[in-house]
């Protein structure tokens, strides 16, 4: 007997719902079976929970700080005692180990302890008597309706970077995730829902490049966050600032750490292993590009992470002790592979070749490892979001810093050194939006602000931090007049010479 494919649908004014129309498969990438329909929603169900998001703003929006800080204080409470449910179907549907699953979750809810805090930053500014009886005061109000598009490879960080701060400013918000996890999101909704969020303020619509245009276009959406790749962000920017509106669209990434001869090497390789293969490479800031300063450097890195490679636990990502799970979909994994024969037919030397493994059931790739390649190579220019680590070899800090420089894309950069100089110097010039001294993953915490320079980011606001609390609020200020009852009231005018 066969059984129903679970559906997965929207979370629309508070409710649950599905609609008929498109689905795309959603799989299990540990064994590569499919596990749900997801619901893609047409332009009539985005504008059901646009409508949803516009009639709850009024109140939302009028709540006084302190108590929309109090949901997020719930919600808070909520997705901490429920971190372990959340991270396993953050597994099953994206493949990350389960370390890795609740690493996300944690890295979101200390976006929500900082949204908590934000009636602080919407305080604005206040000049008494800046004219006779005149005060003047600025103060930062909500948007209104604002719209999150996010990718695979976080399902519960990247939403949770948008939605806290957007809610605590006083918007209301429609969230589009991945239509390869869309789980996760879902059971956000009902979690905020249970937190006491009213009905409306926090839609999800499940569903592809239709719904994401439907939003876009909507006149009732105010601004829009989006975290993907280039290509996307592009199209997003173009499409939504054509509109009006407000965009900040952070795009891929090719983030380059940098190994000067003085580095501790043990301790490099080690983070090197961590931030080039954890997650299966699919972060945006993996490290995906060893930039090594000598060839003394170059041949010590090249034989410590081979070695290393050769222990690596990689297995479904619900197993105790792997360190490496599946990729998210079959054609992911089939495209990162294809560029490992990319990079051998380009002239560089694979020493580590993760391919064996793809002939495992589930999404698997081993680890790979490309040394001697060029910045004319495909696999150093483009982004392969995978186990596939490429090593430069360059002969001083300068050639590395020209080469980081010049590439498209400016998320991450790092440098491993003991020499204070030149970590100083490659702070001071690099272009790069994150920089990591002796840190491989240089990702803020919540309270300052994250997003890249150059491809990796189309706006002028980076997520979260001050600057999330900028991008979600508009500056008003006010100029008053109140005559003084012992004086009598002067005509007012406009300021002039006289
Ligand atoms: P993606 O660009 O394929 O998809 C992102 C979102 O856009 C999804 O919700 C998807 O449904 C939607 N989308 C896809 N095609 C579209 C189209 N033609 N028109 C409108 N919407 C469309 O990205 P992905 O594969 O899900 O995620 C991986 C990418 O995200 C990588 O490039 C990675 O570097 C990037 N990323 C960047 C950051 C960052 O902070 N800069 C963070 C995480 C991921």
């Amino acid at each position: 007997m066969q059984t129903a494919t679970r559906t997965i649908g929207h979370f629309i004014n508070g409710e649950a719902s599905t609609t008929p129309g498109r689905t795309a498969d959603v799989w299990n990438p540990a064994t590569g079976e499919k596990s749900a329909d997801v619901v893609l929603a047409d332009a009539a169900t985005v504008d059901a929970a646009v409508t949803a998001a516009w009639n709850a703003f009024p109140a939302w929006s009028q709540m006084p700080p302190h108590r929309r800080a109090q949901v997020l204080f719930a919600f808070r409470d909520r997705v901490v005692a429920n971190v372990d449910a959340l991270a396993r179907i953050i597994t099953s549907e994206h493949g990350k180990t389960l370390d890795d699953a609740r690493g996300e979750v944690q890295r979101g809810l200390e976006v929500v302890e900082f949204s908590c805090g934000i009636a602080h930053l919407l305080k604005g500014e206040f000049s008494a008597g800046v004219g006779r009886d005149i005060d003047s005061w600025s103060e930062r109000q909500p948007l209104g309706v604002c719209a999150g598009v996010t990718p695979f490879n976080f399902p519960a960080m990247v939403p949770m970077w948008m939605f806290p701060v957007a809610l605590a400013c006083g918007n209301t918000f429609v969230l589009k995730p991945s239509e390869r996890d869309p789980s996760l999101s879902l059971e956000l909704a009902a979690m905020l829902k249970a937190s006491g969020l009213p009905d409306g303020a926090f839609n999800v619509v499940n569903g592809d490049a239709e719904a994401v245009d439907a939003l876009l276009v909507s006149e009732r959406v105010a601004a829009v966050s989006f975290v993907g790749s280039t290509r996307v962000a592009r199209h997003v920017f173009a499409l939504a600032t054509e509109g009006g509106k407000r965009v900040q669209a952070l795009g891929g990434a090719k983030n380059h750490l940098v190994v000067m001869p003085d580095a501790p090497l043990d301790d490099a390789v080690e983070s090197i292993v961590g931030a080039a293969y954890g997650s299966a490479g699919e972060r945006c800031m993996a490290i995906s590009v060893v930039v090594a300063v000598g060839n003394e450097t170059a041949d010590a890195l090249v034989d410590g992470i081979s070695q290393r490679l050769a222990t690596l636990r990689i297995g479904p990502g619900d197993q105790a002790g792997v360190e490496m799970g599946p990729l998210v979909t079959r054609e992911h994994r089939d495209r990162v592979a294809s560029y490992i024969e990319t990079g051998v037919s380009e002239g560089a030397r694979l020493v580590v070749d993760g391919r064996a493994l793809s002939g495992r059931p589930g999404f698997f790739l081993g680890a790979s490892l490309l040394d001697n390649v060029t910045p004319s190579m495909r696999v150093y220019r483009e982004e392969i979001f995978g186990p596939v680590l490429s090593i430069v070899r360059v002969e001083s800090l300068e050639k590395a810093l020209m080469l980081v420089n010049e590439h498209e894309y400016g998320n991450g950069a790092s440098i491993f050194t003991r020499d204070g100089s030149a970590a100083r110097y490659f702070d001071r010039n690099v272009a790069a939006g994150m920089v990591g001294i002796n840190v491989p993953i240089p990702v803020p915490m919540a309270f300052h602000s994250f997003g890249g320079w150059k491809h990796s980011l189309f706006g002028d606001h980076y997520v979260h931090g001050t600057e999330g609390v900028r991008f979600y609020t508009r500056l008003k200020t006010t100029t008053a007049r109140w005559s003084s009852t012992q004086q009598a009231s002067s005509p007012f005018s406009m300021p002039t010479m006289k």
